[in-house]
């Protein structure tokens, strides 16, 4: 489902990416781990061409995007992404925040739209917030309304980037409930996350990044409980020692 090939991206001097391979088949879940800095983000924006690529290639389903002349704003109706910040419009309702998008970008009537945002609420349990607006939510439940935004588009994937990172130690369960459920279901998800026990129980697979490279990757059984590369040890090792695993 996605297929990266040799990603290489510097912003000025430094390099970021230095020929990043990863594939993830459909219904995958691969976790990204790695050091602050070591390029988790911005692999993830390379997927849905938030930013451009210096070397390599990105193909979703198939079809390579960073070949030219690729519509950027179609390949990002088929790749959401959801951040640590929420960033929900704080004027509208609920309702209106997650049909906003279909209604603007996809052109699908307001009536049909509100009904599939109303299945989508209710699924992930937040009914009950459909005309409630932003600041009456919770973090948790902010994040989960960011989710059930994007996931209004129907896209193909899914990127989420530290999800949980901005929230209350009480809060972030409720939305590592709603990824783990989305990964049940069959969504293709790419996570990058510094929840190391959830990454262990929800990804098929995961990469350590570290200095632009995937240095290790595999099974979370493997890669947690017996890493083989020094760089992923020392990483584990600092992590465990922060209770942090
Ligand atoms: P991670 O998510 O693993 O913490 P990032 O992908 O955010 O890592 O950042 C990797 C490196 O790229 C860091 O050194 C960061 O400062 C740099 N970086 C990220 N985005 C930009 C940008 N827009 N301009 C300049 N440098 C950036
Ligand atoms: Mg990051």
């Amino acid at each position: 489902m996605i297929e990266l090939r040799g990603i290489c991206k510097s912003f000025g001097k430094n390099l970021v990416l230095d020929g990043v391979d990863l594939t993830v088949g459909a219904h995958g879940v691969v976790g990204l781990i790695g050091p602050s800095g070591s390029g988790k983000s911005t692999l993830l924006r390379c997927i849905n061409l938030l930013e451009t690529v210096d070397a390599g290639t990105v193909s979703v389903g198939g079809v390579e995007l960073t070949a030219g002349g690729t519509d950027a704003d179609k390949v990002r109706q088929r790749i959401g992404i959801v951040f640590q910040s929420f960033n929900l419009f704080p004027h509208l309702s609920i309702l209106d925040n997650i049909t906003l998008a279909p209604v603007r970008v996809k052109g699908i009537a307001r009536s049909v739209a509100e009904v599939a945002a109303r299945e989508l609420l209710d699924r992930f349990g937040l009914l009950n917030k459909a005309t409630s607006y932003p600041d009456r939510l919770s973090g948790g439940q902010q994040q989960r309304v960011a989710i059930i935004r994007a996931l209004a588009m129907e896209p193909e994937v899914m990127l989420f980037d530290e999800v949980t990172s901005a929230l209350d130690p009480e809060l972030v369960g409720e939305v590592l409930s709603t990824v783990r459920e989305l990964a049940a279901s069959g969504m293709t998800l790419v996570l990058a996350t510094h929840e190391m026990g959830f990454c262990r129980d929800v990804a098929d697979s995961v990469a350590f990044l570290h200095g632009g490279r995937i240095v290790e990757q595999g099974p979370p059984a493997q890669l947690f409980g017996a890493p083989t590369q020094p760089e992923t040890q020392q990483f584990l090792r600092r992590v465990i020692e922060a209770g942090r695993l």
